[in-house]
C-alpha cells in the first residue's frame, strides 16, 4: 500500500494519487510560493481578520485556490513559529 500524497489516503502502489483532483490540488499546492515578508507582516502586524482579507486578496491576486493556500500558509506559519502545531 502506498498513500495518496495530497489526502494521504490509502492507495494501490501503482497510482500516485488517489483521484485527478488530488493531483491537480497537488500540484497546485507545490505552486504556491508564500514570501517570508507577507507571512510576517500577516502574522506579526495583522489582526487576525485582516490576516484572513490578505489572505483572501493574495490568492485571489494569484488565481490560487483559497483553501489551499490557506493550508500552506498554516503550515508555513507552524514551521516559522508564528503558529503552534496543532499536533503538539
Ligand atoms: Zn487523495
Amino acid at each position: 500500500m502506498s498513500h495518496c500524497p495530497f489526502c494521504k489516503k490509502k492507495i494501490a502502489m501503482s497510482k500516485a494519487f488517489c483521484s485527478r483532483n488530488c493531483k491537480e490540488n497537488y500540484f497546485q499546492l507545490i505552486a504556491i510560493q508564500i514570501p517570508k515578508l507577507f507571512l510576517k507582516r500577516i502574522y506579526v502586524f495583522c489582526s487576525k481578520e485582516e490576516r484572513e482579507k490578505e489572505i483572501a486578496s493574495f490568492a485571489a491576486r494569484h488565481k490560487w485556490r483559497l483553501d489551499l493556500l490557506k493550508n500552506k500558509i498554516e503550515d508555513e506559519a507552524i514551521k516559522m513559529g508564528y503558529e503552534k502545531d496543532p499536533a503538539d
